[in-house]
């Protein structure tokens, strides 16, 4: 099996796949496993828990051995960590790079960094290859039996020639960036109305036009008119 991005969703394909007995490879662009994760300041894993108010743990399998490793490297919260409903661990990103790399070598997935994949060959709705260009600039063509597209941006289903589309019906969670803190003593844990006062006020300061301030997820925008449908890209 050809698994295409190392994020959370193709580290737990390939390590899956491998537990199975099948021989996995995993091609990821960056130089790091984890993807939004490690690369993009994702700060904390959402979803393992439910969010009625009396969290249990909903998400096991991999999940479970990368919040084991997690803990041995001393690189994630209290599993219990709490913001709003979520029960969110929270990891140090470069712990999670190590994590990352010792599932996959525990499960004996073979892995590429740095390696693009920027082309599919398919037949009959099936994809047969796909092809990556190394860091050096050297291509290579990996065939396999099964492929998974975790590449987060649809990158190998766009590139089979499959209909990509952006977002539910056009619409999008606001971006957002975490940002990271320390120094700080006693419990400096910021409120939900802390942060909306803070966006409102840099709001009706003249900061960059504003989408939500809400902190909830609920879109103060109108949503746009119109769905966006993007063609595929050789670079999704
Ligand atoms: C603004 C924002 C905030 C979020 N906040 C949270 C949060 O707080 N907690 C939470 O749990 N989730 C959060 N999420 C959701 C979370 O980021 C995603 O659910 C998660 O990253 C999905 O994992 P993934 O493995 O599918 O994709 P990704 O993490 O995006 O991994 C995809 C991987 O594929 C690689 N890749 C892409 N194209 C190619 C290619 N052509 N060749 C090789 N490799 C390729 C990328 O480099 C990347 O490593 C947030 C998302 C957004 C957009």
């Amino acid at each position: 099996m050809v698994v295409v991005g190392g994020g959370t969703a193709g580290v737990a394909a390939a390590v899956g796949a491998a537990d199975t007995g099948a021989r996995a490879l995993l091609v990821e662009r960056s130089s790091a496993l984890g993807g939004a994760a490690t690369l993009r300041n994702v700060l904390g894993y959402c979803g393992l828990y439910t969010c009625d108010g009396r969290p249990r743990k909903a998400v096991g399998g991999v999940a479970d051995r990368a919040l084991e490793r997690l803990a041995e490297l001393g690189g994630v919260s209290r599993y219990g960590a709490v913001v709003g409903q979520w029960t969110v661990p929270l990891f140090d990103p470069e712990a999670v790079k190590r994590a990352m790399d010792d599932l996959v070598a525990q499960a004996g997935a073979d892995v590429v960094l740095g390696a693009a994949v920027i082309g599919a060959q398919h037949d009959a709705g099936r994809v047969k290859t796909v092809e990556y260009v190394d860091f050096g600039g050297h291509r290579h063509t990996a065939m396999a039996d099964a492929f998974v597209d975790a590449s987060g941006d649809g990158a190998l289903s766009a590139l089979a020639g499959a209909r990509v589309d952006i977002g539910a019906e056009g619409r999008m969670q606001t971006a957002t960036m975490s940002i990271r803190f320390s120094g700080f003593s006693g419990d400096p844990r910021p409120r939900l109305e802390m942060i909306r006062d803070a966006v409102r006020h840099a709001a009706a300061n003249g900061a960059l036009p504003v989408t939500s301030s809400s902190g909830t997820g609920k879109a103060e925008t109108d949503p746009p008119s119109s769905s966006t449908s993007a063609s595929p890209r050789s670079d999704a």
